[in-house]
């Protein structure tokens, strides 16, 4: 299996990076809920443009507060995703012209050697020569003209960007093509038994792949051992190349789990070492191949921004989820009511998944823990059949009608499957932009509940015939 490759955006502040940021990534269609508590890391996401998944990265996010000198103000996470990322897309002013910072960056560049692609962004309105003219003298090969803000010649960006890098990897599609349907459709539909077709579950893999992730010393590495531990290793595969995602295949009951690696393991005698420090690109990688996350915390120290952070990237992707907070051992009952209640504060967005409290190193809680990634990988699997769905629509609108928008009142006919991992509900009907959150959260509740969909986040469209 191989990661996605990774393409940060360098430049100075103001060329426009997050704004060709949110082109590349046209930001995931919202989950249900808007989470309080979660600020939205809008830095890493999944690319959507062109032929070829990869991720993005908007270094952008990395710079510290303090002023004084551009490279001051990379922090070392810049020079880490610089370092780990396969292609650099440099930013520049086209408006602006070339500047100093602009030369101290194609200086440290040089020295990181990764590739390197100069791209002079607000080009909008020039032509090539007049926009590229100055930049040259970057010394960083032929500069390209875009416009991130217009998405003038970001296609073509991207396609060269990964043009060597990508194995064309198909990937399966998750979604469910869409269908309207009409009355007689619907109602021989919502007249079918569906008994068996709503318990069965769509596995296209048996194989659950995992990924364990978390800030460095929470305990990830002790907790894959304990995982493995007892069980027979059945394949522990070396990398390749930097893009390839190392695994560790292992078997517990009648299921077979890979863990996707984040934290560079190593095998030294029976257990594995986490040799490499901590990386964001790793774990941002591990958690996009992965089908279920299991995040880590640490229960003898705060709640950090950190895992603050890389909860967001988990919610950002749609995995399934379950945290564990480690190293429960040793703590007295006053210690552990504050752990939970430090959670339940700075983590309410992470509702959906089951919490465990273990002991990686003594073995405690983990066998439970696993027992939730099985159930949270049915769930984000789950077969929602299109009459028990429409069922609990219309039963959730007799108990609570929506409320009007103006003159219009919205009338919701029938609800279908969309996509898997997460579940995507789409709700079928008329005037359906006049539902508001509070409604979506309302209903997102009822499904999860008809459906028992703990551990995996989920998703409500609403698509309007009129
Ligand atoms: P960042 O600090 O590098 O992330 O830059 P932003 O994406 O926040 O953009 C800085 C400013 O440049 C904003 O006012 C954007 O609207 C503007 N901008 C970004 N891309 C373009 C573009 O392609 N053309 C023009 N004319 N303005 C742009
Ligand atoms: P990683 O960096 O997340 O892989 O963390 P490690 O697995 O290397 O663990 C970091 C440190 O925490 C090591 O000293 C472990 O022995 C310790 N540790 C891990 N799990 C537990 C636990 O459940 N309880 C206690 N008390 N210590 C633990």
């Amino acid at each position: 299996m191989q990661f996605k490759p990774v393409v940060a955006l360098v430049g100075r502040p103001n060329v426009g990076k997050s704004t060709l940021f949110n082109r590349l990534t046209r930001s995931r269609n919202a989950l249900v809920a808007d989470y309080s508590g979660l600020t939205r890391d809008r830095h890493y996401g999944e690319g959507r443009v062109g032929a070829y998944p990869f991720l993005v990265i908007d270094t952008g996010g990395f710079e510290p507060v303090v002023k004084s000198g551009i490279l001051k103000e990379m922090a070392r996470q810049t020079e880490q995703a610089i370092a780990e990322s396969d292609v650099v897309i440099f930013l520049v002013d086209a408006r602006a012209g070339v500047n100093a910072h602009d030369h101290e960056i194609a200086t440290m560049l040089r020295r990181a050697g990764p590739k390197i692609i100069l791209a002079v962004n607000k080009a909008e309105g020039m032509n090539k020569v007049q926009a590229t003219a100055d930049f040259h003298e970057l010394g960083l090969g032929e500069p390209v003209p875009i416009s991130s803000a217009h998405g003038d010649g970001v296609a073509d960006l991207i396609e060269n960007a990964l043009a060597s890098l990508v194995n064309p990897v198909v990937e399966s599609s998750e979604e469910t093509p869409m269908t309207e349907m009409d009355e007689d459709a619907l109602e021989q539909a919502l007249t079918t038994e569906e008994g068996e077709e709503v318990s069965q579950e769509l596995f296209t893999d048996h194989r659950i792949k995992l990924a364990i992730v978390g800030r460095p010393n929470v305990g990830k590495s002790t907790l894959i051992n304990t995982l493995i531990g007892e069980q027979r290793v059945i394949a522990f595969d070396m990398p390749g190349t930097t893009r390839d995602a190392i695994e560790i295949e292992f078997e517990q009951g009648d299921k077979k789990y890979t863990i996707i690696d984040t934290a560079g393991l190593r095998k030294r005698g029976k257990v594995f070492e986490s040799i490499e420090k901590f990386s964001v690109i790793k774990t941002l990688q591990a958690i996009e191949a992965c089908n279920v996350v299991v995040l880590v915390l640490d229960a003898q120290s705060e709640i950090s921004e950190q895992d603050a952070h890389i909860a967001g990237f988990i919610l950002e992707s749609g995995r399934a989820l379950v945290v564990a907070i480690n190293k429960w051992d040793g703590l007295d009952q006053d210690k552990r009511d504050w752990i939970i209640r430090e959670f339940e504060r700075k983590m309410r967005f992470l509702s959906f998944a089951k919490i465990h409290y273990i002991s990686a190193l003594k073995g405690q809680g983990v066998k439970a823990l696993l027992k939730s990634v099985n159930e949270a990988h049915a769930a984000a699997f789950r077969k929602l059949a299109t009459p028990k769905l429409t069922r609990e629509l219309r039963a959730a609108v007799e108990q609570q009608p929506p409320p009007r928008k103006g003159i219009f009142r919205p009338k919701m006919r029938y609800a279908h499957q969309g996509g898997q991992n997460p579940p995507l509900v789409i709700v079928h009907g008329n005037a359906l932009d006049a539902i508001n959150d509070s409604y979506k959260r309302y209903l997102e509740s009822r499904f999860r509940k008809v459906f028992k969909l703990e551990g995996t986040p989920m998703r409500i469209e609403f698509k309007s015939s009129t």
